[in-house]
């Protein structure tokens, strides 16, 4: 259920309904919007008895939200969401790009490659400490060690951190240290730790499982949201499918279905969407055009030498290239060609 406020409602009437729906014994979720505050309600297992709430000052309406996602759902806040990560904005006008090595393999790495995408424009800087890596001999990532890098690499670059937290241990670090906390596809079901995510101060960059349907991604994003934390960004990734000419199978078409039914940005992976370095200019031109707010893109400085997802990432020459002409598509499209 929703609660639509009228345009004036004063914080005041909106607070006392919240009050209401929590006496009932359910959680209220006041989102504001452009022009209105919407309250979702969770924590119903049926239907709401809503006729005292109604009545309430500044109530226009209770409404059903027809899609099992309520918080996530486009029905309760029509504007998109824009999340702010200290100067990056995702989910705006501007094309976000989140960039940096698939693994933290060491300070130097880090340092280098955090200064080459840096230059290209970039104000995201990403990079594995904890790495769900599907053989347990492959490299596992630096852990708190790697956080720790990251943490340098914000300081003498002034880049907002991207990195992933693999289970509820490494998402108290991940919460210290990280500005947004990456859930990745492999735990995208992973009920406990998007719980535990949604709790988290941070906003969440939630990548969607390999084998997910577009309400499975919606309704992971609303297990996060009904924990309180609505800053959500949802992550295209590539699906598995028969075909053995890319790693995964990167669906564009999931980027305007989800604009359609959500209010979450969403960004593409081009990276581990194909898995192939020739792969990722032209299918982040793609994602661009069909409307992604952003990118994810694998950046190493000596990918020959990357201890994990070489084959997939851009020299940073590649990658200043990639920029170049994701400006060029934005603009055509009408976005801001700032690359955030
Ligand atoms: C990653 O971004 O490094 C990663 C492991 O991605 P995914 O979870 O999409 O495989
Ligand atoms: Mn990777």
């Amino acid at each position: 259920m929703l609660v639509v406020m009228q345009a004036h409602a004063s914080e005041a009437e909106v607070r006392a309904v919240c009050e209401a729906i929590e006496h009932l014994g359910y959680h209220a979720h006041p989102i504001p919007g452009a022009t209105r505050t919407a309250i979702g309600i969770t924590g119903n297992p049926g239907a709401v008895d809503l006729g005292a709430i109604e009545s309430m000052p500044g109530v226009v309406e209770c409404i059903p939200v027809s899609k099992p996602y309520k918080l996530v759902s486009r029905e309760i806040k029509a504007e998109n969401t824009v999340i702010e990560i200290g100067e990056a904005q995702i989910g705006g006008p501007g094309i976000a790009v989140i960039a940096g090595p698939c693994a933290i393999e060491s300070r130097e790495q880090a340092m280098a490659i955090a200064k080459a995408v840096k230059a290209a424009g970039v104000k995201l800087f990403r990079g594995g400490a904890y790495k769900p890596r599907t053989s347990p001999y492959s490299f596992q990532g630096l852990g708190e060690e790697g956080l720790k890098i990251l943490a340098e690499v914000r300081q003498a670059h002034g880049l907002g951190i991207v990195t992933e937290a693999v289970d509820n241990e490494s998402l108290d670090l991940v919460e210290e240290y990280a500005d947004v906390i990456q859930i990745g596809a492999r735990n995208m079901q992973n009920f406990s730790l998007l719980k535990r995510a949604g709790k988290a101060r941070k906003p969440v960059l939630l990548k969607r499982g390999m084998s997910a349907t577009l309400d499975e991604f919606l309704m992971a994003a609303e297990y996060v949201m009904a924990e309180g934390n609505y800053h959500v960004i949802l992550c295209e990734r590539g699906v598995r499918t028969f075909a053995d000419h890319t790693r995964n199978t990167l669906d564009l078409s999931v980027v305007p279905a989800v604009k359609r039914l959500s209010h979450l940005p969403i960004l593409v992976d081009p990276s581990h969407g194909t898995g192939r370095r020739d792969k990722v200019i032209p299918l982040s031109r793609a994602a661009v055009a069909v409307g992604a707010d952003g990118l994810l893109i694998e950046v190493h400085h000596q990918p020959d030498k990357a201890l994990s997802d070489g084959m997939q990432s851009l020299p940073p020459e590649q990658f200043e290239q990639l920029m170049v002409e994701i400006r060029q598509i934005a603009k055509v499209i009408g976005r801001a060609a700032n690359g955030q």
